[in-house]
């Protein structure tokens, strides 16, 4: 951009991008028209307002760069008017009653803090342009929106921490996000074969396999051709599209991978991720591979999730989380820190709303997942020092503790000041904050409005208190021993995963919403609305109207996993169960004839028959229930529910004896790839 553009244009553009200026239209029209000849250049003949409607997906019309003139010949175009605003036709997008269908309009605006890029494939080059959606009133329709909201709030209100502590030079403070995305690959042609991860994207079947992820030596285990190749594209291909992405093969559940970008900018991250899951699901598909992005595509096995690093910047390059050399002594450190204890501590429930979705109620608190409990892990040093300014007698630190290995000829390393605590949904790592609950399927956009919310409420009440003070130092002091007296509770160093933890969780009064349903319904709760409103976020009615996207989500989800259960039940297992029953008796009816010992045979035929027996049984019940959802009415929290309390559960019912099944009949009858075929008999096997 900075080439092409006249001197003058750029720096106004820069002006927009960094300092959150608004955007002039005569510079909105040099851009489009050097966007317009970059993308021509590259071979683009299209274009497309690129959008993240509420669904958490993405979405955006093919135009042509070619308009029509009167004498039959045509023209490439594309001017400001044309790249600031579109007009998608809205009606088929999520809006949560925000719309209804008959006023459909809905607008997309150019984000121009984010990055147009080109994607080239098969069917041609398009230019992609980064838009937020509205609705005709203004009213946010997507995901985008909010985050950028949160970003202008966050930087208003750490300015004017900043500013009191004497810093006059950072103009903008930045939340910095990188966010690390876990995937499972399993082979084509199997996936083919399963209906449940067709429609749905998750086994809802599958008997454990002898072997399951106990072994553990995929962690950092050697990759095979096929995955490495698809790999070397993947990164090829968004380093094409300018996100510098690395994949890796590191994760401890067979077939399961992550891949982590360059942190940068939270808009531009959310984005990126977005392109990062679309291009794994593109480019698995060319080489006969499916990526699985939802959160537990199989059972008994570690699920997938978003870690998402956090850290506050500012537009001259400050990271408000580095601790520096002398942490005890670092009040801004301190002090922006403490604003994440207390923001996390009175808004536990709404960070859980983050990571409310129907998939990651399989995941949070299973295998590797965090539990749903929201706690803080500060590592030993920090909570050190912050015990030691709740006593009020700052000691300082030990120093940093050498590693020694032992063996004289490696190198003496000096130890990270915090050790790893890989079961904590939100652990301090250093110089920034890793927040692991959010689903993997999920944009970030979500979670990162939230934290960005809450953290500027928190900064405010900072800045407020140090506005009024006469002894900056000493307020500064007292607002972080208050802030560590009284959420203190939040921080827990410990095992996430243990029994203990869940009780001592309770004893502090920690919530635990265990299911996305509990946690849904606080979205709306008054003190939330609030904290939203107070910063210009989101409005009570868009608030609403998210609630209800997000319900309608649940429904929608795991309703199709239930009919897609009675669908695979029915026409499936049942008939290959009773063909197997048939087999049987007819060869214990002719051990019987023949007179020989079959006590055993009867038995095992007995066993398998009461186990088909109950498959019918408790598939008529699932049945049953899914058409009682109807009788629900129009209440969508009474809906999911209703759904939560009885179809869910009575799937996991089905499932546990459908898979017992699995376990007796005949490997060359059962009517699917078994879990073993997937995660090993596959592209796997070396
Ligand atoms: P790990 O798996 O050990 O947690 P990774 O290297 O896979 O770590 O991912 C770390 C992520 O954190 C990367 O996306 C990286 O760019 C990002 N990151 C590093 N420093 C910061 C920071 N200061 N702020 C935000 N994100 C950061
Ligand atoms: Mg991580």
């Amino acid at each position: 951009m900075r080439e092409r553009l006249p001197k003058s244009i750029y720096l106004k553009l820069r002006k927009t991008i960094d300092e959150g200026l608004p955007l002039e239209a005569e510079v909105a029209e040099v851009v489009a028209n050097v966007m317009k000849d970059w993308a021509i250049e590259k071979g683009a003949t299209h274009f497309t307002h690129w959008f993240q409607p509420m669904n958490g997906r993405t979405a955006g019309k093919l135009e042509s760069f070619i308009s029509p003139k009167k004498d039959g010949t045509a023209i490439t175009e594309f001017s400001g008017k044309e790249l600031i605003k579109g007009e998608p036709d809205a009606s088929s997008f999520p809006n949560g009653g925000l719309r209804t269908t008959f006023e459909a309009r809905g607008y997309t605006v150019w984000d121009c803090t984010s990055y147009a890029f080109i994607v080239e494939d098969e069917g041609g080059a398009v230019l992609y342009i980064p838009t937020a959606f509205c609705s005709y009133t203004g009213e946010a329709l997507d995901k985008k929106t909010p985050l950028l909201r949160s970003m202008e709030a966050l930087s208003r209100e750490a300015l004017r921490v900043l500013r009191i502590l004497g810093n006059n030079t950072s103009t903008r403070v930045i939340p910095m996000i990188g966010a690390e995305q876990e995937y499972f690959l399993i082979d084509k042609e199997l996936f083919k074969k399963r209906k449940d991860l067709l429609y749905t994207g998750r086994t809802l079947f599958g008997a454990k396999p002898p072997k399951g992820q106990e072994m553990e030596e995929h962690y950092f285990g050697s990759i095979n051709e096929k995955v490495a190749a698809f790999m070397k594209e993947i990164d090829e291909e968004l380093w094409r599209v300018g996100v510098s992405a690395r994949t890796k093969h590191k994760e401890v559940a067979p077939n399961q991978y992550e891949i982590a970008p360059i942190f940068t900018n939270a808009n531009i991250a959310a984005d990126q991720n977005q392109i990062i899951m679309e291009m794994l699901l593109k480019v698995a598909n060319r080489h006969g591979l499916v990526c699985l992005l939802n959160e537990k595509p199989f059972k008994g096995v570690n699920g997938s999730g978003k870690h998402i690093n956090f850290s506050l910047m500012t537009n001259d390059g400050i990271n408000l989380f580095d601790p520096g050399k002398t942490p005890h002594d670092n009040l801004q450190f301190l002090l922006f820190v403490s604003a994440v204890i207390k923001g996390v501590d009175e808004y536990q429930d709404l960070i859980r709303v983050s990571a409310a979705t129907p998939g990651n109620d399989h995941r949070l608190g299973a295998s590797e997942a965090p539990p749903a409990i929201v706690s803080i892990f500060l590592g030993e040093q920090l909570t050190e020092i912050f015990e030691q300014i709740e006593k009020g007698e700052i000691i300082g630190i030990k120093g940093r503790e050498k590693l020694e290995t032992g063996v004289i000829t490696l190198p003496v390393l000096k130890k990270d000041s915090t050790d790893r605590n890989r079961t904590s949904p939100f652990a301090f790592t250093g110089n920034k904050f890793e927040f692991r609950m959010v689903p993997s399927s999920a944009s970030i956009s979500d979670a990162v409005t939230i934290l960005n919310t809450i953290l500027a409420d928190k900064l405010k009440e900072i800045a407020d208190r140090l506005e009024k003070a006469s002894d900056i130092d000493k307020e500064a002091k007292n607002v972080i021993r208050e802030i560590i007296k009284n959420h203190k509770r939040i921080i827990f160093n410990g095992d996430g995963y243990s029994k203990e933890w869940v009780e001592e969780a309770q004893r502090r009064g920690l919530l635990n919403l265990k299911t996305a349903i509990d946690a849904i319904k606080y979205f709306i709760d008054e003190k939330n609305i609030l904290l939203f409103e107070r910063h210009k976020v989101l409005t009570r009615s868009e608030i609403y109207s998210r609630y209800e996207v997000m319900l309608e989500g649940y429904i929608k989800q795991v309703l199709v996993e239930a009919k897609t259960m009675l669908d695979i039940v029915s026409k499936d297992i049942l008939p290959c169960a009773l063909k197997y029953v048939k087999e049987l008796s007819k060869t214990l009816k002719e051990l019987l004839s023949l007179g020989i010992e079959c006590e055993n045979e009867k038995e095992f035929l007995i066993k398998i028959n009461n186990l088909v027996e109950t498959i019918i049984k408790n598939n008529k019940k699932l049945d049953d229930l899914v058409k009682e959802v109807e009788d629900c009415g129009e209440n969508s929290y009474k809906k999911a529910k209703f759904i939560r309390d009885n179809v869910f559960s009575q799937m996991e019912m089905l499932r546990e004896y459908v898979d017992e099944l699995e376990n007796y009949v005949d490997r060359s009858l059962w009517p699917m790839p078994s879990y073993g075929e997937i995660m090993f008999d596959g592209f796997e096997r070396k």
